[in-house]
């Protein structure tokens, strides 16, 4: 399958970039309601609407979740490039939902998502609520979980973009984690169905983006859903949509994500041997804390005090202004040796630092400064 010119033709255009809530998904539900069943599963802590959009017909069960964490909005925009493939009417799309019932909740925390925050309105982590659930939208995410009885569920996700593949200058731009059931991270067979979906959905993104897929760590954590799904029974993945070279927006990422999700439902539909090579699991470089979005080098501090050259970095952090995200590049270390890689690198050749306050860069200090005649603005050099 051309999963590329799948996608292109599908892509949901109305929605992009990173800010996605209910307001954003609402007129696309009511327009995928005359073909698939869209209800309202309950409510958030400040009483918004969380909706669930069940597909197909088929046997296998496979229940999704998306922005468990409001900010985390990829995941979601490739689940509505999915539902558009999935009413196109083609012979492999009807076959999916010959196979197929998914149960999709799109937005699972929309407080979060409407103010863009990881947690919910009452400042929870919803991905650590699962033993307590002590949340609205935890209890309803339990309740479709019981109720629906999935074969396999999908715990989709965002990763900030420190993360590399490994020991590699390349970014992880989807991880993937079959998480573990018990302290001693041992493999069952839940587990291992997990892994070998993983393992197909590997196979296909190492044709786009070779060498950008990490494995997220897997060190037990019961209050986490992905944890108590597992050790309940049903085959788990956890989706992580990371980091594409200079797509702050993730729609670049949001393509792979599209392609992980058709590629792993051709797969179970057809070919599931319950017998995966589990290295081919584990050679999956496991994700690396790797990266800051800009490393300076080489800059002379040169005050009354100071006369010495020095490298520092900066990362953006996203900023909710109006309905839009603003990435604010802030100065984060200050340091001759910078371990981490930068997603943009600037050499600068001894040049002379100079801001608007001391002439020396400072931690949370914005990135607007000078080395001799260049100007930088918001961590990007001007032209
Ligand atoms: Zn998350």
């Amino acid at each position: 399958m051309d999963f590329i010119s799948v996608f292109n033709q599908y892509k949901e255009v109305s929605i992009s970039g990173r800010y996605i809530n209910n307001s954003h998904i609402e007129p696309l539900l009511s327009i995928l309601k005359d073909n698939f069943k869209v209800e309202i599963l309950g409510y958030s802590v400040n009483k918004k609407p969380i909706y669930s959009i069940k597909l197909g017909t088929g046997k296998i069960k496979i229940f999704m979740w998306s922005q468990m964490h409001g900010n985390e909005s990829t995941t979601t925009k490739a689940l509505f490039d999915l539902f558009n493939y999935l009413r196109s009417d083609s012979v492999e799309a009807n076959s999916i939902l010959e196979h197929f019932t998914l149960l999709c909740i799109p937005i699972l925390n929309p407080d979060g998502a409407e103010v863009y925050t990881r947690v919910n309105a009452n400042q929870i982590d919803l991905n650590r609520d699962s033993v307590d659930l002590s949340q609205p939208e935890s209890q309803l995410l339990r309740k479709s979980f019981e109720e629906f009885q999935p074969d396999y569920c999908y715990n989709l996700h965002d990763q900030r973009s420190i993360f590399a593949a490994g020991d590699t200058k390349n970014p992880a731009t989807v991880s993937f984690l079959a998480p573990s059931f018990n302290d001693s991270c041992d493999y069952n067979d839940v587990r291992l169905k997990a892994v070998e979906i993983i393992i197909e959905m590997n196979n296909e993104l190492q044709k786009h983006i070779p060498n950008q897929v990490g494995r997220f760590d897997d060190s037990f954590n019961i209050n986490c859903i992905g944890d108590m799904f597992q050790s309940l029974g049903v085959p788990t993945i956890l989706f992580e949509a990371g980091h594409f070279q200079n797509d702050y927006k993730r729609e670049e990422t949001r393509k792979f994500i599209f392609i992980s999700y058709l590629s792993s439902l051709n797969y179970i539909k057809s070919k599931l041997k319950n017998t995966p090579q589990i290295d081919l699991y584990l050679n999956i470089p496991q994700n690396k804390v790797n990266f800051y979005d800009f490393i300076y080098k080489k800059i002379r501090l040169n005050t009354d005090s100071l006369n010495l050259i020095t490298n520092f970095a900066a990362h953006y952090n996203e900023v909710l202004v109006g309905d839009k995200i603003v990435f604010e590049a802030k100065i984060v270390e200050v340091n001759e040796n910078i371990i981490r890689n930068g997603h943009q690198e600037f050499d600068l050749e001894s040049g002379i630092y100079y801001d608007n306050s001391n002439n020396v860069p400072e931690i949370e200090q914005i990135a607007d400064f000078k080395v001799d005649d260049v100007c930088f603005i918001n961590g990007q050099k001007t032209v």
